[in-house]
């Protein structure tokens, strides 16, 4: 059962409360989503509840229904999580397209691309720095150089930065110069670096793990959310399963799910499940109609000289069609694409 207190609670009546559910501490906690208070009571019987009758007037809502994850439960924003991002919002209503090459490669390569992609509207760009790879022999990213060449992209394009962190040691350095930190499928469940990137209080892309289930996602939602962090997108990324022919399974049952569970935007990267580029747009078109709120997609200049990823990564003229069909299947299911330009429509 969730007491969602009204935000401006006096002072006061707070400790009062707080002072009552002292010896309950087994079994009432205080909680805040951003400024929300929220008495969490996991075990109480109906007589216990009773508690609260004296502070009526400071309850905005109660929910009754056992909940694990109470700060990601869509019961606690049914309207859904808003995000401010520099000027602009990831929400429910406006559908953002993330995209840019997997990695930073050189300037001339993120030149390249970048200027495609402006021409095209695109407002948060991807690029990993630090790279997460299977084999240690693979290409690792370039790490600080990269940061310097996204720094100099985005005075020059305006774009918001998205990219990876990989370790704690790097938290602090990525939240310098990235906007939206990205944590991957590998790191999903790495309390220790989930704890320490919602403490830079900057938006956070989780994307689910690989082996994750759904239930297991949420908690690593709760994680960052109980830092006092609420500006989290969730990302689906293809899970594993005995499918071989594609690099992972798409969940799109997940994204339908973890929209109704979550007030967290829900966002879908078809590029790392499908692994190969003709599936992502018939992924992403299908994303859409399970509910996401926004894609995130791998696109580079010249896929097969990439460096890494390269047989998955879209050209800028397939994520130009793609765009184009979003846009207009997007009004049927309530959004509308938040791109500046109106090159690819
Ligand atoms: C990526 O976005 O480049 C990436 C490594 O993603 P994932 O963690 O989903 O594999
Ligand atoms: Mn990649």
């Amino acid at each position: 059962m969730l007491v969602v207190l009204k935000k401006d609670l006096p002072i006061q009546v707070l400790e009062k409360i707080k002072s009552l559910i002292y010896n309950y501490h087994e079994t009432i906690r205080l909680l805040y989503l951003n400024d929300q208070p929220i008495l969490w009571v996991t075990e109480l019987d109906s007589n216990e509840i009773d508690l609260f009758s004296d502070y009526n007037e400071f309850i905005e809502r109660i929910i009754s229904e056992p909940i694990s994850w109470p700060l990601a439960t869509r019961a606690v924003r049914p309207q859904g999580s808003v995000i401010n991002v520099g000027n602009q919002c990831i929400s429910e209503e406006i559908f953002h397209v993330i995209a840019g090459p997997c990695a930073v490669e050189s300037w001339e390569q993120l030149y390249n691309i970048a200027i495609q992609l402006k021409e095209l509207g695109i407002i948060f760009f991807r690029a990993g720095v630090f790279k997460p790879r299977t084999s240690p022999y693979s290409f690792q990213g370039l790490g600080k150089e990269a940061l310097m060449m996204l720094k100099e992209l985005k005075q020059r394009f305006g774009f918001y930065i998205v990219s990876e962190v990989v370790s704690e040691l790097n938290v602090e350095l990525l939240s310098e110069y990235v906007d939206i930190l990205q944590i991957g499928t590998r790191n999903a469940q790495n309390f220790e670096l989930l704890k320490a990137v919602a403490k830079t209080q900057k938006p956070i892309l989780l994307k689910r793990g690989m082996a994750m289930r759904i239930e297991e996602w949420l908690y690593a939602a709760e994680y960052i959310l109980s830092q006092g962090n609420s500006k989290l997108i969730l990302c689906e990324r293809g899970i594993r399963t005995f499918e071989t022919y594609t690099r992972f399974t798409l969940d799109l049952t997940a994204v339908a799910a973890v929209k109704r569970l979550t007030h967290c935007p829900v966002f879908v990267d078809p590029s790392h499940a499908a692994g190969t580029a003709e599936l992502v747009e018939p992924l992403a078109l299908a994303a859409i109609g399970a509910g996401a709120d926004g894609l995130l997609i791998e696109v580079h200049h010249a896929p097969v000289a990439a460096l890494s990823d390269k047989d998955q990564q879209i050209r800028p003229l397939d994520l130009k069609r793609l765009l184009s069909k979003s846009a207009t299947i997007l009004p049927h299911f309530g959004k509308r694409l938040g791109i500046v330009s109106t090159a690819c429509c």
